[in-house]
């Protein structure tokens, strides 16, 4: 087994330095080169993931890919992997799910759809559905890839290329799009025939969950669709940053014991 590959916060400051003007095919050779199997795409199926894993790929057609069948995906999405499953077949896929006895009990204390009753029911509902079954497979990792950029939200302004992921045991978190534009990535995608969910060809311009996610109206911003009901609240599920709304990790921790105690 490959050992582990821990970096110390001057050491990635210094990398990140060195990276930051770097294309996104460079950060991704690096990245390869230092972690070897112990990195992975983490991707939603979004068109920046598609993007990194496209590049990834081509370097090192067996990376990992790691993504989160939360249970209430689009049909479009369920089908779009199966699509990119084949377009990429030499990764190595890791299709996660929830576990099935917390969900059980978030379903029966709070209902199916009780991301729409309050913000800190929502954020239970995809720390249960996507948020843990993240931080499980992050665990076996030294560094993962996301297709964040800094332009995407508030929250996502300050991302550098490289950097520690405290909220996930220090590992090193890889942003090798941080300073594209969205243009970017579409001249991208379409240049190196990269497949694409097609609900973006529907007015989608950040997908998630069905029930979450629908088309923005023309003007507004594209993470506008993503809890569109929402006032206020972070356009995040937590798996990029910690979410300070409070209020719903009680509830989360009740669930968690609550679940504990039922076998399968
Ligand atoms: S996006 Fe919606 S359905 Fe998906 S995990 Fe979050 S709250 Fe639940």
């Amino acid at each position: 087994m490959q050992q582990r590959i821990v970096f110390d916060d001057l050491e990635i400051g210094e990398i990140a330095v060195e990276l930051d003007d770097k294309e996104p095919q460079d950060v991704i050779a690096w990245a390869l080169e230092t972690f070897g199997d112990r990195i992975a795409v983490v991707t939603a199926l979004q068109a920046e993931g598609m993007a990194v894993l496209d590049m990834a790929y081509r370097l090192r057609p067996d990376i990992t890919v790691v993504t989160v069948d939360t249970g209430r995906l689009p049909a479009a999405t369920y089908a779009f992997l199966e699509e990119a499953r084949r377009h990429y077949p030499e990764a190595r896929w890791q299709v996660l799910t929830p576990d099935p006895r917390e969900v059980e009990v978030m379903v029966r204390r709070h209902g199916e759809d009780l991301f729409y009753k309050a913000v800190p029911l929502r954020l239970v509902c995809c720390h249960i559905r996507k948020v843990r079954p993240l931080v499980r497979a992050l665990e076996n990792l030294d560094a993962w890839f996301t297709g964040l950029r800094r332009e995407q939200w508030a929250s996502r302004a300050a991302i550098r290329k490289v950097e520690l992921d405290h909220d996930h045991g220090g590992i090193v978190k890889v942003n090798p799009l941080a300073d594209w534009t969205k243009e970017e990535v579409w001249d991208y995608i379409r240049q190196q025939g990269v497949p694409y969910n097609p609900l973006y060809d529907q007015g989608y311009t950040s997908i998630g969950c069905d029930p979450c996610t629908r088309p923005i109206q023309p003007g507004e911003d594209d993470r506008a669709g993503r809890w569109w009901w929402e006032v206020n609240a972070p356009k995040e599920c937590g798996i990029h940053c910690p979410i300070e709304t409070g209020g719903f990790e009680h509830e989360a921790e009740a669930i968690l014991k609550e679940a504990e105690g039922i076998h399968l």
